[in-house]
């Protein structure tokens, strides 16, 4: 064979490639239609008796050179790809990177999670009494932190522990944190007081208890406050997102997602913290995402190597309780840290580096 029919088959070669590229897209656009009109009806993408039909008009029109069970074979993969193109459409959350690239940055007051700084919150599990705030409160704020929590609807395991102040924990709290200039965040349980709890709270949060009642999700979704929306303690990634999801369908995108540990076999520490979810959500969502080290270990002694921990794989943001009193505690006395420990523990983390002097404020 001449050089010249060589080149010139060649030439021949790459223009199919490219048009059977041009084909194979205008096959993947008609199968991303279809995909649009299953997902509306809830019908299965996969449909075996229709993939089963293409094969056999496909073999049955087939003349060669492929074989049969080539032609088989190549459009299965074409099959697949295309099964892959619907998932991925399907995964395009609101919440997601692929809709988003940009970090979102949700603004409480002179607050900034996400894209910068970290940003501490810093108080105790439950609003006990006007003094136990303040005092836990004014000190706090004097180091330097803006973020206060305090929950006034607890979701106890037993039905005779503390439950919380309910409205009134919720105006001390707010009261609070206004003396001292501060923002803060407590649980909700129920969609129908999330209205009226946006009247005494900067943010609102679904506790892990709560992460899957897609009533107070929707309920959060209404309004235009922050969601603070914590990991179930059993739920997976995924059902984390789909759960800020809930929200964000609502009109709401001002969530930040925290992991609080799961339960898992261990017992050494109160829940596993599981630290690959931090980097793993900030890839999948464009959310800020910050650990809670309080529930997640139970434990004071390990509190800092896991803050560090929490911070070197991208947190925007550690959740620690603190208590003027621990060992007067109406719940969680353990994991609480007094005053000066949380000083302490902040001195640390700024040693370390990992927190700047003025936080979460740049
Ligand atoms: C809390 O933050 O007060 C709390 C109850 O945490 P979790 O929902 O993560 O258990
Ligand atoms: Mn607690």
């Amino acid at each position: 064979m001449s050089k010249e029919r060589f080149e010139e088959l060649r030439g021949q070669l790459d223009e199919v490639n490219l048009e059977l590229l041009e084909v194979l897209n205008k096959r993947a656009t008609l199968v991303e239609e279809i995909g649009k009109l299953k997902s509306g009806k809830g019908t299965e993408r996969f449909d075996p008796i229709r993939e089963k039909e293409m094969l056999d008009k496909l073999v049955a029109a087939n003349q060669g050179p492929f074989s049969n069970d080539t032609v088989r074979h190549l459009f299965k993969q074409i099959f697949q790809a295309s099964l892959v193109l619907q998932e991925e459409e399907k995964k395009q959350l609101l919440i997601s990177r692929k809709a988003k690239a940009q970090d979102t940055v949700v603004e409480i007051g002179p607050l900034k999670v996400g894209g910068g700084e970290p940003v501490l919150i810093g108080g105790p599990c439950s609003v006990e009494t006007v003094d136990q705030m303040e005092r836990t409160a004014a000190h706090i704020r004097s180091e330097g932190v803006l973020f206060l929590r305090g929950g006034a609807y607890k979701p106890r395991t037993s039905p005779y522990d503390f439950q919380g102040l309910g409205v009134e924990g919720l105006k001390i709290l707010s009261e609070t944190a206004k003396r001292h200039g501060m923002v803060c965040v407590s649980e909700i349980v129920r969609p129908e007081d999330v209205e009226m709890a946006c009247e005494y709270i900067d943010v609102v949060q679904i506790g892990a208890r709560n992460m899957q009642n897609f009533e107070l999700l929707k309920a959060a979704g209404e309004v235009r406050k922050p969601i603070l929306l914590k990991r179930g303690l059993s739920a997976t990634i995924e059902e984390l997102l789909y759960a800020a999801e809930y929200i964000a369908s609502r009109g709401n995108t001002q969530i930040i997602l925290c992991e609080r540990g799961i339960r898992t076999y261990e017992k050494a520490t109160r829940n596993t913290l599981d630290i690959s979810a931090v980097p793993i959500l900030k890839q999948e969502s464009h959310l800020p995402v910050v650990v809670d080290v309080s529930h997640s270990t139970g434990r004071k002694d390990i509190m800092l190597p896991i803050a560090k921990a929490a911070l070197a794989v991208g947190a925007d943001g550690l959740i620690i309780e603190t208590h003027c009193e621990p060992s007067v505690a109406l719940s969680d006395a353990k994991q609480q840290l007094d005053l000066p420990q949380f000083s302490k523990l902040l001195s640390d983390l700024r040693a370390s580096g990992y927190v700047k002097e003025a936080i979460g404020t740049k």
